[in-house]
């Protein structure tokens, strides 16, 4: 997956995105960027909630220990 390059003459020009694809092209790489976006924002939505829940005093159904396997890919937070 390449780096999105705000220096890319495709970017300077306005015809294309960092990954050197045109916009008339589709580009996976600027799809994907937008989905991790989205997915983080949904993670610390949800951690959000849970802590706010959890001040409230309220029991978050199925959360109150972090299950092992829903923290792959999770190595940073
Ligand atoms: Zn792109």
């Amino acid at each position: 997956m390449g780096e999105h390059d705000p220096n890319h003459p495709y970017v300077r020009k306005m015809i294309g995105c960092g990954h050197g694809v045109l916009f008339t092209d589709y580009c996976k790489d600027c799809e994907i960027v937008s989905v991790m976006e989205r997915y983080k924002t949904a993670i610390r939505t949800v951690q959000h909630c849970r802590n706010d829940l959890r001040r409230l005093g309220v029991a978050v159904p199925g959360m109150t220990t972090l299950p092992a396997r829903t923290q792959e890919g999770a190595s940073h937070e």
